[in-house]
């Protein structure tokens, strides 16, 4: 029996291997290893892709959107409101700035921010809302931007599971004020470690964000904006991003196509979230009355699985106490209705076969 593994990075790292060396010998032998040309130069490339003004290149995704979050939120603005289904990403960010974290529930169909449940969560209190693109889907924007505008409220794209989506308005990245992206191995582009970058139009947030992640300096050892951190995307990683940056598009359309594969094959027992066009493909997200029996019908099939996420950030055991009121019926009721199948461009025939098989079984 083929089965298929949830995820395998040996795959492109195998295939680009010679591509990678020389990328990792052109920095060693250039001798500069931080705020370097690459990093420069994939700060261009990047924001040319995107069609944004301003790219900065950090350590990670989630101090990308700590960053973005402390540019974009000022004094009596300390409120952030987001989804709890994402992982928790943001509202670990929002908490290490000192920001407090209101909650809003998710649309049933395509797990991200519903917008109609916003409103009520805004007020003069909030300074940002992060809508993040879950599992490649690109969220409603408009709608957000349109319930936030009148309250001079920021709006925050969390790009990381969405690098590449493209809409008729734009590139994921290119939709809000400003945009959070990790370069996290396993996303649609991926880093040798760890990655991130925050995009804008706003060449004001921009600067900002540029000095909080220099220790705030405004120049050397001046320092200017407090709240600032040590946070730095190197010469290394961004030589690789630059390697992979043009080879992202191929990867999305076959990550989209794996996921029709498996919408056309999944009985009424199971939904497979869509991927239309837009999509980055990032994950194959299926729901189902009982996600764990059908985790145990494809490991029988040697077949990976998943679950983005098992727990949403109200229930979390480490603040789960500050959040005891809060209720999200469509968030809580997921849990356990969600499973993740095998979704990565260098999947085999075979093993998209496989799965295919194993979902027309269930
Ligand atoms: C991966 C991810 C992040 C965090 O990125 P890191 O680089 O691991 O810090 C943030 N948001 C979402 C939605 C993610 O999937």
């Amino acid at each position: 029996m083929p089965g298929a593994p949830l995820n395998d990075l040996r795959r492109p790292l195998r295939a680009q291997r010679d591509d990678l060396l020389a990328a990792l010998a052109r920095v060693v032998d250039r001798g500069l290893l931080v705020h370097g040309p690459e990093n420069e130069a994939f700060e261009r490339e990047l924001a040319a892709y995107l069609g944004v003004r301003h790219a900065v290149g950090v350590a990670c995704g989630t101090d990308a959107l700590e960053l973005a979050l402390r540019a974009a939120t000022g004094p009596r603005r300390g409120v952030v409101v987001t989804v709890a289904n994402a992982g928790g990403y943001t509202t670990v960010a929002a908490r290490r700035a000192g920001l407090l974290v209101r909650f809003c529930d998710v649309d049933p169909l395509t797990h991200c921010l519903d917008p109609g449940a916003l409103e009520p969560l805004l007020d003069e209190e909030v300074g940002v809302v992060v809508v993040t693109h879950l599992y490649g889907r690109v969220a409603d924007v408009p709608a957000v931007r349109a319930a936030c505008a009148p309250l001079g409220i920021h709006v925050l794209e969390d790009c990381a599971q969405a690098f590449g989506a493209t809409t008729a308005d734009g590139a994921a990245g290119a939709l809000a004020d400003l945009a959070a992206f990790s370069f996290y191995p396993t996303k649609n582009l991926g880093a040798l470690g760890d990655g991130g970058a925050v995009t804008t139009d706003d060449g004001a947030l921009a600067a900002r964000v540029r000095r909080l992640a220099q220790y705030g300096w405004a120049k050397r050892y001046v320092v200017e904006e407090d709240g600032g951190r040590n946070s730095r995307l190197d010469e290394v990683q961004a030589a690789v991003l630059r390697r992979r940056l043009p080879g992202v598009e191929a990867g999305n359309a076959r990550r989209r196509e794996i996921i029709g594969r498996y919408a056309a094959a999944a009985g009424p027992r199971v939904r497979v979230l869509d991927a239309p066009p837009s999509h980055a493909g990032h994950l194959a997200v299926v729901e189902t009355d009982d996600a764990s029996d059908l985790a145990r019908h494809l490991a029988d099939h040697r077949i990976g699985s998943g679950v983005h996420y098992p727990v949403p950030d109200h229930r979390q055991p480490a603040y789960s106490g500050e959040y005891a009121g809060v209720r999200l019926p469509v968030t809580e009721a997921l849990v356990g209705r969600i499973l993740t199948l095998p979704c990565f461009p260098e999947m085999t025939e075979d093993e998209i076969e496989a799965v295919c098989r194993a979902l027309v079984a269930y």
